[in-house]
């Protein structure tokens, strides 16, 4: 079997889905993102601007949250449905 180190599989389409991208997103800002599902979730961000732009606005969401002061007009636009998504995944995954 030809490997994918594109993120695309043999098809030519993307190797995950934006949405179990979404699932892994939590264990890999976690850090317990298990190498293999990790090297996947890297691929798909290589290929899809949209869920970089993602991952980077719930990061610095997650550390608004954080930020004890943080004024609301300074959060980054996160979708209302991928933050749904998460608490989705989180409910039922974890
Ligand atoms: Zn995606």
């Amino acid at each position: 079997m030809m490997t994918t180190p594109t993120g695309f599989d043999a098809q030519g389409k993307p190797e995950i889905s934006c949405q179990a991208c979404v699932d892994f997103i939590l264990d890999y800002l976690e850090g317990v993102l298990p190498a293999r599902e990790k090297a996947t979730f890297e691929r798909h961000m290589n290929i899809c601007p949209n869920c970089v732009t993602f991952v980077e606005n719930y990061k610095k969401t997650a550390a608004m949250a954080q930020t004890v002061g943080a004024s609301p007009e300074d959060a980054p636009p996160v979708p209302a449905k991928l933050v749904e998504a998460i608490l989705k995944a989180r409910k039922h995954g974890h």
